[in-house]
């Protein structure tokens, strides 16, 4: 039976190493009276210990890797189960009503997370996941389930899972997790994004990897083409790639120091980094990034279990602002919906997720949520130079509304006292085709735009982003979406604003000759990707891009297009 199998590549770079399997079994609770009181006794004494021990130890991880914020939580947790009512009112369950262990814990767990749920205080509400959270580790220990903390990885492994949520991803040791295969996902996902951002290798879109990997098994990946072996054949083959991408980035790290800039000498393109938190700042620096195209905030809300302050928020922002010493930092307001949730905020059900309430929809209609974060993006803007950014813009209005809204808040925190950067600028991603083909009127009041490519093409193509399916439809070179790139940079242009894009379209070393064509200002990518955009630029002059675009625009379909980029290419 062939141990190979093919799927999307969404992050660069080769990985072997051992199958970490990532799959929860759905834990069972068992329901039939218990003779042997004093077994379901012992089993919960001995289960509280080690989830007990699993929460320090967390605690010790997190105080190193995430701050002492998230360390608290782990700490808070274990605080749980060190609380001798509830211990005691397991084991009377057990006494008296004859419960098995794991009815016990389940029981008492519902009493109290419908205790706190009922609770006027947002804090107490929360706290009701907090008793969940812990209670189910509890009862993975007493039903003898496997407890799954990726924080703890503590050897080199490669992560197969169905998908990876954003949170999962938030908790990776790149020291040992050496990268990630999973069933679902394709370029634009998140698991994929993570997987950049932390600079490892993965292959998603696999469809069945995970039954068809078992304990022990070794697994290799290539995250540039998509290739997955399990149990390779021959390990030297893999190893020499692994040694050979080395080798070619180890070369790339030479542009660090080099300015961008064209073969004839054209040094006005900007190659700028995507970001999901402060701590990816320093990859930036290291690849030689010019500034920061696109912080999406929505991971300081995901990776949270609440709303995020106006102070926590601030003190994020500005910890990226000051690391980006002057360089431009453009940071997206709220992103959530669609297939970005909240733990702690409940979304209406709807049909359709991504066509429904999310982004700037969401904020527009919460503008006490948006107000926090639009304070605190301003205040921050004293420290550097920000450039607010708002999601999913669809109508001239909506532009106008949040940016009155900021305007509004920027003469209310003066007031109060507060600086607000003299530089600071205020724009929208086009990532819906309405706003593409209306840019030139968006460009009267928008500073600059940013082309959101995973998103335009899905809603250009009526593509699920997250469908493996129909994933044939993410054609970033179809000439209908290069004629929407023309509309949105003409249109900019034709009022004097500069435009960038920060969907992964920009990082795409075939896109980038077009782009240059098509006359992009800034492309925001991966850190990683930045050195080889920047070495791709250094051997094109800007009339063969302009022509090679002119020719593509009047191409019928994606191949031809990658036919020209490739024949431009061939010698460079
Ligand atoms: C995009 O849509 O291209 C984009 C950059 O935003 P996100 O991938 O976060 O939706
Ligand atoms: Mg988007």
């Amino acid at each position: 039976m062939s141990n190979k199998y093919s799927g999307i590549g969404a992050s660069n770079g080769i990985a072997l190493a051992k199958v970490y399997i990532l799959k929860e079994e759905p834990i069972v609770i068992n329901d039939s009276p218990v003779k042997d009181i004093d077994s379901e006794i012992n089993i919960i004494n001995e289960s509280i210990v080690k989830a007990k021990k699993d929460l320090f130890d967390l605690k010790n991880i997190a105080l190193e890797k995430l701050g002492e914020e998230k360390a608290a939580i782990f700490e808070a947790h274990a605080s749980i189960l060190e609380d001798p009512e509830m211990a005691n009112e397991f084991v009377s369950l057990i006494k008296e009503k004859n419960c098995s262990a794991s009815k016990s814990i389940s029981q008492v767990a519902e009493k109290y997370i419908a205790l706190f749920k009922g609770m006027e205080d947002a804090y107490f509400q929360e706290r009701a996941a907090d008793i969940k959270d812990v209670t189910e580790r509890l009862l993975r220990y007493v039903l003898n389930l496997p407890v799954l903390d990726l924080a703890t990885i503590s050897e080199e492994v490669i992560i197969v899972a169905e998908d990876l949520t954003p949170s999962q991803t938030a908790q990776l040791n790149p020291l040992f997790v050496k990268g990630f295969a999973c069933n679902v996902g394709g370029r634009t996902s998140h698991a994929a994004i993570m997987a950049r951002s932390l600079e490892i290798p993965a292959v998603l879109g696999l469809k069945n990897i995970l039954t068809n990997v078992k304990l022990n098994d070794l697994i290799a990946i290539n995250g540039s083409n998509g290739e997955v072996e399990v149990n390779p054949k021959d390990k030297k083959v893999w190893e020499d790639l692994a040694n050979k991408f080395k080798q070619e980035q180890e070369e790339l790290k030479k542009m660090k120091e080099q300015p961008t800039i064209t073969k004839d000498g054209y040094d006005k393109f900007i190659l700028e980094a995507n970001i999901g938190s402060p701590k990816d700042v320093a990859s930036v620096l290291d690849n030689g990034g010019e500034g920061i195209g696109l912080f999406r905030s929505e991971f300081l809300y995901m990776d949270n279990d609440h709303f995020p302050t106006e102070e926590e928020q601030f003190q994020a922002y500005k910890e990226v602002v000051e690391k980006m010493n002057g360089k431009l930092v453009v940071i997206r307001t709220l992103d959530i919906g669609g297939d970005k949730k909240l733990s702690y905020f409940k979304f209406p059900e709807e049909m359709n997720p991504f066509l429904g309430y999310r982004a700037i929809r969401f904020t527009l209609d919460r503008k006490d949520i948006f107000k926090d974060q639009i304070r605190a993006l301003l205040r921050a803007s004293a420290y550097g130079h920000i450039g607010i950014m708002f999601p999913m813009i669809a109508t001239v209005d909506e532009f106008l509304a949040a940016k009155n809204f900021t305007l509004d808040c920027k003469k209310e925190l003066e007031k109060e006292g507060h600086k607000v950067g003299s530089d600071l600028e205020i724009g929208m991603m086009v990532e819906i085709p309405a706003a593409a083909v209306n840019a030139e009127n968006f460009a009267k009041y928008a500073d600059f735009f940013s082309i959101g490519t995973n998103d335009l093409i899905q809603y250009t193509m009526a593509a699920d982003r997250m469908s493996e399916n129909v994933s044939y439809l993410y054609q970033p070179f179809n000439p209908s979406i290069l004629k929407l790139l023309k509309m949105t940079i003409d249109g900019g242009h034709k009022h004097n604003r500069w435009v960038g894009m920060c969907g992964e379209m920009a990082g795409e070393p075939d896109a980038i000759p077009l782009l240059m064509g098509l006359g992009l200002d800034a492309y925001s990518m991966s850190a990683t990707s930045i050195l080889k955009a920047r070495s791709i630029m250094s051997k094109l002059t800007l009339n063969e891009t302009q022509s090679l675009a002119k020719k593509a625009l009047e191409c019928e379909n994606t191949s031809q297009v990658l036919e020209l980029v490739n024949q431009l290419m061939q010698n460079k």
